[in-house]
Protein backbone atom coordinates (compact mmCIF):
# COMPACT_ATOMS: atom_id res chain seq x y z
CA UNK A 1 0.00 0.00 0.00
CA UNK A 2 1.07 3.66 -0.58
CA UNK A 3 1.71 5.44 2.40
CA UNK A 4 0.28 9.04 2.12
CA UNK A 5 3.14 11.90 2.67
CA UNK A 6 0.89 13.75 4.58
CA UNK A 7 0.04 10.58 7.36
CA UNK A 8 3.58 9.62 7.52
CA UNK A 9 5.47 12.93 8.20
CA UNK A 10 7.30 13.00 11.01
CA UNK A 11 6.14 14.85 13.72
CA UNK A 12 8.38 15.88 16.57
CA UNK A 13 9.22 12.90 18.77
CA UNK A 14 8.16 13.24 22.86
CA UNK A 15 11.97 12.77 23.63
CA UNK A 16 12.60 15.80 21.46
CA UNK A 17 9.61 17.49 22.94
CA UNK A 18 10.82 17.11 26.10
CA UNK A 19 13.86 18.73 25.61
CA UNK A 20 12.66 21.68 24.43
CA UNK A 21 9.77 21.96 27.13
CA UNK A 22 10.32 19.36 29.81
CA UNK A 23 10.30 21.93 32.92
CA UNK A 24 8.47 25.06 33.78
CA UNK A 25 11.77 27.27 33.18
CA UNK A 26 11.38 25.88 29.65
CA UNK A 27 7.71 26.43 28.85
CA UNK A 28 7.75 30.23 30.93
CA UNK A 29 10.72 31.03 28.45
CA UNK A 30 8.79 29.58 25.32
CA UNK A 31 5.57 31.75 26.35
CA UNK A 32 7.92 35.50 27.33
CA UNK A 33 9.43 34.64 23.98
CA UNK A 34 6.17 34.49 22.30
CA UNK A 35 3.84 37.09 24.43
CA UNK A 36 7.12 39.74 23.92
CA UNK A 37 8.85 39.06 21.49
CA UNK A 38 10.51 42.62 20.71
CA UNK A 39 10.97 42.99 24.10
CA UNK A 40 9.02 43.20 27.64
CA UNK A 41 5.50 45.17 27.10
CA UNK A 42 4.58 46.61 30.43
CA UNK A 43 0.27 45.51 30.74
CA UNK A 44 -0.34 48.63 32.93
CA UNK A 45 1.25 51.81 31.42
CA UNK A 46 1.96 49.83 27.50
CA UNK A 47 5.72 51.29 28.23
CA UNK A 48 7.40 49.14 24.88
CA UNK A 49 11.07 47.74 25.44
CA UNK A 50 10.38 48.46 29.35
CA UNK A 51 13.03 47.37 31.69
CA UNK A 52 12.00 45.06 34.50
CA UNK A 53 13.00 42.76 37.39
CA UNK A 54 11.94 39.53 38.13
CA UNK A 55 10.56 37.46 40.75
CA UNK A 56 8.37 34.40 41.77
CA UNK A 57 5.20 34.47 44.08
CA UNK A 58 4.88 30.31 44.48
CA UNK A 59 5.83 28.89 41.45
CA UNK A 60 5.01 31.61 39.12
CA UNK A 61 7.43 34.22 37.62
CA UNK A 62 6.61 37.46 37.69
CA UNK A 63 7.90 40.38 35.85
CA UNK A 64 7.84 44.25 37.61
CA UNK A 65 7.87 47.17 35.63
CA UNK A 66 10.46 49.26 36.19
CA UNK A 67 8.45 52.36 35.36
CA UNK A 68 5.10 52.27 37.08
CA UNK A 69 6.32 49.19 39.16
CA UNK A 70 3.40 46.71 37.93
CA UNK A 71 3.41 43.01 38.52
CA UNK A 72 2.21 41.07 35.85
CA UNK A 73 2.77 37.19 36.13
CA UNK A 74 3.99 35.74 32.86
CA UNK A 75 0.71 33.81 32.42
CA UNK A 76 -1.45 36.77 33.18
CA UNK A 77 -3.35 37.70 30.26
CA UNK A 78 -3.11 34.71 28.66
CA UNK A 79 -5.31 31.56 28.22
CA UNK A 80 -3.10 29.86 30.96
CA UNK A 81 -3.96 32.53 33.31
CA UNK A 82 -5.54 31.05 36.88
CA UNK A 83 -4.72 27.98 36.14
CA UNK A 84 -3.39 25.55 38.72
CA UNK A 85 -1.63 23.53 37.08
CA UNK A 86 1.89 23.83 36.16
CA UNK A 87 3.08 25.28 32.31
CA UNK A 88 4.69 21.73 31.61
CA UNK A 89 1.20 19.99 31.94
CA UNK A 90 -0.34 22.31 29.51
CA UNK A 91 2.77 22.44 26.90
CA UNK A 92 1.96 18.62 27.20
CA UNK A 93 -1.53 18.84 26.54
CA UNK A 94 -1.32 21.05 23.60
CA UNK A 95 1.61 18.71 22.30
CA UNK A 96 -0.66 15.71 22.76
CA UNK A 97 -4.13 17.49 21.16
CA UNK A 98 -1.73 18.21 18.35
CA UNK A 99 0.39 15.22 17.24
CA UNK A 100 -2.49 13.14 18.06
CA UNK A 101 -3.94 11.41 14.51
CA UNK A 102 -7.35 11.88 15.92
CA UNK A 103 -9.19 13.71 18.41
CA UNK A 104 -8.61 12.81 22.31
CA UNK A 105 -11.07 12.98 24.56
CA UNK A 106 -10.97 14.81 27.61
CA UNK A 107 -11.13 11.02 29.10
CA UNK A 108 -8.09 10.00 27.34
CA UNK A 109 -6.27 13.73 28.25
CA UNK A 110 -6.31 13.42 31.70
CA UNK A 111 -4.99 9.99 31.71
CA UNK A 112 -2.04 11.11 30.01
CA UNK A 113 -1.92 14.29 32.13
CA UNK A 114 -2.78 12.80 35.32
CA UNK A 115 -5.07 15.20 36.02
CA UNK A 116 -8.72 15.33 36.90
CA UNK A 117 -11.31 14.59 34.42
CA UNK A 118 -12.71 18.14 34.96
CA UNK A 119 -9.24 20.02 34.53
CA UNK A 120 -8.66 17.98 31.61
CA UNK A 121 -12.41 19.00 30.49
CA UNK A 122 -11.58 22.88 31.40
CA UNK A 123 -7.81 22.80 28.99
CA UNK A 124 -9.28 20.86 26.05
CA UNK A 125 -12.18 23.70 25.89
CA UNK A 126 -9.92 26.81 26.49
CA UNK A 127 -7.72 25.09 24.21
CA UNK A 128 -9.92 24.37 21.23
CA UNK A 129 -11.44 28.38 22.23
CA UNK A 130 -7.67 29.23 21.02
CA UNK A 131 -7.94 26.92 17.97
CA UNK A 132 -11.69 28.88 17.48
CA UNK A 133 -10.37 32.14 17.15
CA UNK A 134 -7.32 31.31 15.47
CA UNK A 135 -9.93 30.03 12.44
CA UNK A 136 -12.30 32.21 12.33
CA UNK A 137 -11.18 34.24 9.92
CA UNK A 138 -10.10 31.46 7.62
CA UNK A 139 -11.19 32.44 4.31
CA UNK A 140 -11.53 30.06 1.08
CA UNK A 141 -11.05 30.46 -2.58
CA UNK A 142 -11.10 29.01 -5.87
CA UNK A 143 -13.30 25.74 -6.74
CA UNK A 144 -14.96 25.10 -3.25
CA UNK A 145 -16.85 21.65 -2.30
CA UNK A 146 -20.12 22.12 -0.22
CA UNK A 147 -22.13 19.38 1.78
CA UNK A 148 -24.33 19.66 4.97
CA UNK A 149 -24.00 17.86 7.29
CA UNK A 150 -25.04 16.47 11.40
CA UNK A 151 -23.24 16.17 14.04
CA UNK A 152 -24.58 13.92 17.03
CA UNK A 153 -25.66 10.87 15.52
CA UNK A 154 -29.13 9.23 14.83
CA UNK A 155 -31.36 8.84 17.93
CA UNK A 156 -33.74 6.40 18.01
CA UNK A 157 -37.29 6.87 17.04
CA UNK A 158 -35.68 10.28 15.56
CA UNK A 159 -36.06 10.94 11.33
CA UNK A 160 -32.83 9.66 9.47
CA UNK A 161 -30.70 12.37 7.21
CA UNK A 162 -32.20 16.21 6.73
CA UNK A 163 -34.93 17.25 8.55
CA UNK A 164 -33.93 15.04 11.41
CA UNK A 165 -34.40 15.83 15.14
CA UNK A 166 -31.93 16.33 17.55
CA UNK A 167 -29.03 16.48 15.50
CA UNK A 168 -26.51 19.81 14.79
CA UNK A 169 -26.63 21.06 11.66
CA UNK A 170 -23.49 22.08 9.96
CA UNK A 171 -22.07 23.26 6.60
CA UNK A 172 -18.50 21.34 5.25
CA UNK A 173 -16.25 23.62 2.77
CA UNK A 174 -13.51 22.25 1.63
CA UNK A 175 -11.48 24.17 -0.88
CA UNK A 176 -9.24 22.31 -3.35
CA UNK A 177 -7.09 21.98 -6.45
CA UNK A 178 -8.41 21.63 -10.02
CA UNK A 179 -8.24 18.31 -9.67
CA UNK A 180 -9.91 17.75 -6.72
CA UNK A 181 -7.42 17.55 -3.69
CA UNK A 182 -8.60 18.83 -0.71
CA UNK A 183 -6.28 21.90 0.51
CA UNK A 184 -8.35 23.50 3.35
CA UNK A 185 -11.24 23.16 4.97
CA UNK A 186 -13.89 25.59 6.88
CA UNK A 187 -16.53 24.07 8.88
CA UNK A 188 -19.84 26.32 10.69
CA UNK A 189 -22.75 25.58 12.62
CA UNK A 190 -25.81 26.90 11.02
CA UNK A 191 -29.34 26.13 9.67
CA UNK A 192 -29.95 25.29 6.78
CA UNK A 193 -31.65 28.60 5.38
CA UNK A 194 -30.95 30.56 2.78
CA UNK A 195 -30.14 33.58 5.22
CA UNK A 196 -27.96 31.45 7.52
CA UNK A 197 -25.66 29.92 4.14
CA UNK A 198 -25.27 33.72 2.95
CA UNK A 199 -23.67 35.10 5.83
CA UNK A 200 -21.70 32.00 5.89
CA UNK A 201 -20.91 32.50 2.25
CA UNK A 202 -20.11 36.18 2.77
CA UNK A 203 -17.83 35.52 5.76
CA UNK A 204 -15.93 32.19 4.44
CA UNK A 205 -15.86 32.42 1.13
CA UNK A 206 -14.12 34.79 -1.50
CA UNK A 207 -13.89 35.50 -5.25
CA UNK A 208 -12.21 34.19 -7.94
CA UNK A 209 -15.11 31.13 -6.71
CA UNK A 210 -16.30 27.97 -8.24
CA UNK A 211 -18.98 26.06 -6.23
CA UNK A 212 -19.75 22.73 -5.99
CA UNK A 213 -22.69 21.32 -4.03
CA UNK A 214 -25.20 19.12 -4.33
CA UNK A 215 -29.31 20.10 -4.46
CA UNK A 216 -30.19 21.14 -1.61
CA UNK A 217 -31.79 24.71 -1.89
CA UNK A 218 -30.03 26.91 0.41
CA UNK A 219 -26.93 26.25 -1.37
CA UNK A 220 -27.80 28.40 -4.47
CA UNK A 221 -26.83 31.45 -3.01
CA UNK A 222 -23.95 30.59 -3.55
CA UNK A 223 -24.26 31.58 -7.11
CA UNK A 224 -24.17 35.31 -5.64
CA UNK A 225 -20.31 34.70 -4.54
CA UNK A 226 -19.06 33.21 -7.82
CA UNK A 227 -20.06 30.19 -10.08
CA UNK A 228 -22.24 27.58 -8.65
CA UNK A 229 -21.52 23.97 -10.32
CA UNK A 230 -24.67 22.44 -9.36
CA UNK A 231 -24.40 19.03 -8.65
CA UNK A 232 -27.97 17.45 -8.67
CA UNK A 233 -28.09 14.40 -5.99
CA UNK A 234 -30.46 11.46 -6.28
CA UNK A 235 -31.54 9.15 -3.62
CA UNK A 236 -29.68 6.11 -5.68
CA UNK A 237 -26.64 8.45 -6.36
CA UNK A 238 -25.74 10.06 -2.67
CA UNK A 239 -22.71 12.42 -3.10
CA UNK A 240 -20.71 10.37 -1.13
CA UNK A 241 -20.25 8.58 -3.77
CA UNK A 242 -19.74 10.94 -6.38
CA UNK A 243 -16.11 11.79 -7.84
CA UNK A 244 -16.65 15.42 -8.55
CA UNK A 245 -17.57 15.75 -4.51
CA UNK A 246 -14.69 13.35 -3.40
CA UNK A 247 -13.21 16.39 -1.34
CA UNK A 248 -15.96 17.44 1.10
CA UNK A 249 -17.17 13.72 1.11
CA UNK A 250 -13.86 12.67 2.84
CA UNK A 251 -13.43 15.41 5.05
CA UNK A 252 -16.80 14.85 6.54
CA UNK A 253 -15.91 11.34 7.01
CA UNK A 254 -13.03 11.70 8.82
CA UNK A 255 -14.58 14.46 11.02
CA UNK A 256 -17.19 11.66 12.00
CA UNK A 257 -14.30 9.26 12.66
CA UNK A 258 -12.42 11.39 14.93
CA UNK A 259 -15.67 12.51 16.44
CA UNK A 260 -16.97 8.93 17.14
CA UNK A 261 -13.90 7.34 18.82
CA UNK A 262 -12.90 10.96 20.79
CA UNK A 263 -16.64 11.54 21.74
CA UNK A 264 -19.17 9.60 21.52
CA UNK A 265 -21.81 10.64 24.30
CA UNK A 266 -20.64 14.75 23.73
CA UNK A 267 -23.65 17.05 23.99
CA UNK A 268 -22.79 18.64 20.59
CA UNK A 269 -25.61 20.94 20.78
CA UNK A 270 -23.68 22.65 23.17
CA UNK A 271 -20.06 22.96 22.26
CA UNK A 272 -20.71 21.93 18.62
CA UNK A 273 -18.42 24.83 17.56
CA UNK A 274 -15.19 24.15 19.25
CA UNK A 275 -15.59 20.47 18.43
CA UNK A 276 -15.61 21.72 14.72
CA UNK A 277 -12.89 24.35 15.35
CA UNK A 278 -10.86 21.79 16.60
CA UNK A 279 -11.27 19.14 13.60
CA UNK A 280 -10.68 22.66 11.48
CA UNK A 281 -7.85 24.12 13.27
CA UNK A 282 -5.91 20.15 13.10
CA UNK A 283 -7.19 19.59 9.34
CA UNK A 284 -5.69 23.07 8.27
CA UNK A 285 -2.09 22.64 9.59
CA UNK A 286 -1.66 18.84 8.50
CA UNK A 287 0.80 19.47 5.85
CA UNK A 288 3.40 20.61 8.60
CA UNK A 289 2.96 18.49 11.79
CA UNK A 290 6.71 19.82 13.41
CA UNK A 291 4.83 23.33 13.12
CA UNK A 292 1.23 22.61 14.55
CA UNK A 293 2.58 22.49 18.35
CA UNK A 294 4.50 25.69 18.34
CA UNK A 295 1.47 28.04 16.08
CA UNK A 296 -0.95 26.79 19.18
CA UNK A 297 1.31 27.47 21.76
CA UNK A 298 2.00 30.69 20.36
CA UNK A 299 -1.15 31.66 19.89
CA UNK A 300 -2.69 30.46 23.45
CA UNK A 301 0.25 32.61 24.82
CA UNK A 302 -1.28 35.88 22.91
CA UNK A 303 -5.11 34.53 23.56
CA UNK A 304 -6.67 36.21 25.82
CA UNK A 305 -8.17 34.25 28.96
CA UNK A 306 -11.16 32.84 29.01
CA UNK A 307 -12.40 31.49 32.62
CA UNK A 308 -14.96 28.89 33.66
CA UNK A 309 -18.24 30.86 32.79
CA UNK A 310 -17.24 32.22 29.62
CA UNK A 311 -16.65 28.47 28.47
CA UNK A 312 -19.18 26.99 29.93
CA UNK A 313 -21.79 29.33 29.09
CA UNK A 314 -20.51 30.11 25.18
CA UNK A 315 -22.62 28.68 22.43
CA UNK A 316 -22.21 29.51 19.04
CA UNK A 317 -24.69 29.72 16.02
CA UNK A 318 -27.61 27.38 17.98
ZN1 LIG B 1 4.56 49.84 33.62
Amino acid sequence: MAMNRVQFQPGPTMHKFMELYGTQDKCEAAVIGWRWPKGYVCPSCGQEGVSFSSFRRGSLLYRQCSGCHFQCSVIAGTVFEATKLPLTIWFLAMHLLTQAKTNMSMLELSRHLGVSYPSAWLMKHKLMEVMRLREDSRQLSGRVELDDGYLGGQRSGGKAGRGSENKVPFVTAVQTTESGEAQFVCLAQLPFTKEAVTAFVDKSLVRPLTVVSDGLACFTVTAKAGVHDRIVISAGNPSAGYARFNAVSTAQSNLKTAMSGAYPSIKFAKYAHRYLAEFQYRFNRRFDMRAIFATLACVASRSQPRNQQFIRAAEVGC
